[in-house]
């Protein structure tokens, strides 16, 4: 099959006009919360390089590259840097959906503004299919990626990733990049299930409650309560994967990892007042971020 002569309305999609978006009154919320959703901490860092980033960093600081406290250039140095940590973040995502031929299509639910759609793409060639509550968010995906002339390949829709808009096993590899909180995990990962093709790789990286450290800590409450969003326990996520044909390849504590990004932000002017929540909880155990990728069997 000739990739090139394929357009996105082929009928391995349904028709956008058949497409739910919001299916609750929670997810209407979460719809008009993204809508709003400006905050420069996510803006400006994606003016960095037209990458626009809805999740954490992760990797080493470069010391170097920021500068020392009285450099006047340091708050935009900064900012290159938390946002270089961002990518570094979705690569480590991509690497483990393992090999994607260009033929496949791959699905991001809970798209944001599609910065780890664009480099999917880039990477394997292929199309992505995402999907998000928010029409800002999908109008502004679809601009960025009529901009870079990536349009044939790379879609954002207002979906409900509980009803994802794609085939029966059509899919080669799907992911949440920090969209799972807002869901129940059997649901999310039966309509994972259901897209994948057998032999498919499913990944997401979140963050959970920690079942070692008892319950949700009064930190993981703060974080719930300020992206009005309800953070699932490590088991619920391998419990839920096993109940539906998704078993993990790789569980990877990526805590350590995002610390720096988290401090180091939290010394910027970007600071939304949520950085104290993820350092005390990344620190005293409480809540952890993680990878898992699955296959499904
Ligand atoms: N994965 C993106 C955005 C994370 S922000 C990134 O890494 O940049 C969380 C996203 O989840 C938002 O885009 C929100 O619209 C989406 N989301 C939450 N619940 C959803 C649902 N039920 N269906 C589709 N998208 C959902």
């Amino acid at each position: 099959m000739e990739l090139t002569h394929m357009s996105l309305t082929d009928d391995l999609i349904t028709p956008s006009s058949a497409i739910p978006g919001p299916a609750t009154a929670y997810q209407s919320d979460i719809a008009r919360y993204w809508d709003h959703e400006a905050r420069p901490v996510n803006l400006r860092l994606g003016d960095v390089d037209g990458l626009y980033h809805h999740h954490y960093g992760i990797g080493e600081i470069d010391l170097a590259a920021i500068g020392g406290p009285a450099d006047s250039e340091r708050e935009r140095k900064v900012i290159a840097e938390l946002h270089r940590l961002e990518p570094a973040q979705a690569d480590v995502l991509l690497d483990h959906l393992g090999d994607i031929p260009s033929t496949g299509t791959l699905v991001d639910a809970g798209c944001g503004r599609g910065g780890s759609m664009v480099m999917a793409h880039r990477r394997f060639g292929c199309r992505v299919e995402g999907m998000t509550l928010s029409t800002q968010q999908a109008d502004f995906g679809n601009k960025r990626a009529a901009e870079l002339g990536i349009a044939d390949f790379v879609r954002s829709r207002v979906a409900n990733m509980l009803n994802v808009p794609v085939g029966t096993g059509t899919v080669a590899g799907s992911w949440n990049n920090e969209s799972s909180m807002y869901v129940d995990l059997h649901d999310l990962f039966a309509e994972h299930s259901r897209v994948l093709s057998v032999g498919g790789r499913y990944v997401t990286v979140t963050g959970c409650w920690n079942p070692r450290y008892g319950r949700p800590s009064k930190w993981v409450s703060r974080i719930n309560a300020h992206f009005e969003c309800n953070i699932h326990s490590r088991r619920e996520y391998l419990r839920a994967m096993a109940d539906n044909r998704l078993v993990p390849n790789a569980v990877i504590d990526l805590t350590p990892d995002t610390l720096p990004y988290w401090e180091l932000r939290n010394t910027t002017s970007l600071v939304t007042g949520i950085e104290e929540a993820f350092i005390k909880s990344h620190k005293d155990g409480s809540f952890q971020y993680v990878l898992i990728a699955a296959d499904r069997i």
